[in-house]
């Protein structure tokens, strides 16, 4: 199954004066990961936790405190979710697997550490990146080359978008980073 729905998967503006998006209200991504129910109750916990010391305080809350405390807790989301959310981009555009996803899924049969490294993904142990360390490209380019299904341009042509996707990924993280960092100062 490489994809759940057609619905369309974001990341809103999750804090303001007085409020704060927790769960799907301010962050979706494709059920094909199922990631949704741990990040909405895993956030949804934080931002309990960063808020109760301030709505405890003995002096009544602070609203300045509040705002910086939302606006914190959206930041951390963020930057916790991104890489997670950008690969699960990539498997719900419900295309099959390329010849070095394929590889990759190939060797996690008979080598456990793949297997060990995708279900740490899945349980957030480990991040996706980690499934195509750059050490790794060699022998996953080797591999997907004695597919005897795939052509040798299908490799070269999925190197290269690989490589175009881990840039855009990088690019798009840091535009985000900006954006946060200009919101929350804003
Ligand atoms: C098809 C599908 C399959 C999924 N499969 C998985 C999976 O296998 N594993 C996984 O981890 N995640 C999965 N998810 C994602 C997961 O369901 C969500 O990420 C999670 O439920 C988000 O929790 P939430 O509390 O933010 O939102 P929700 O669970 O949507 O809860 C919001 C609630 O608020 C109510 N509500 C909305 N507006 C109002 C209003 N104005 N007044 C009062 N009540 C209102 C809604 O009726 C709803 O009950 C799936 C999602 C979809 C769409």
């Amino acid at each position: 199954m490489r994809s759940c729905t057609g619905i369309e998967s974001y990341f809103r503006r999750s804090s303001g004066p007085g409020w704060a998006l927790p769960g799907d209200a301010g962050h979706f991504k494709d059920p094909v990961t199922a990631q949704g129910i741990r990040d909405a109750y895993r956030y949804g916990r934080l931002l309990g936790e960063m808020l109760a010391p301030i709505l405890g305080d003995r002096g009544g809350p602070d609203p300045q405190a509040i705002d910086a405390a939302t606006a914190e807790w959206a930041a951390q989301r963020e930057r916790d979710c991104v890489e997670i959310y950008q690969w699960t981009n990539v498997l719900a555009t419900g295309l099959p697997p390329s010849p070095l996803e394929y590889e990759i899924y190939h060797r996690a049969q008979d080598h456990p550490e793949y297997a060990q490294t995708l279900s740490d993904i899945y349980n957030r142990v480990q991040t996706p990146s980690s499934m195509l360390p750059l050490t790794a490209l060699p022998g996953l380019i080797i591999g997907a080359l004695r597919q005897p299904t795939t052509s040798t341009q299908d490799v070269v042509a999925d190197v290269r978008s690989q490589l175009q996707r881990l840039r855009n990924e990088r690019n798009e993280r840091n535009e985000r980073r900006t954006l946060v960092r200009a919101s929350s100062v804003g």
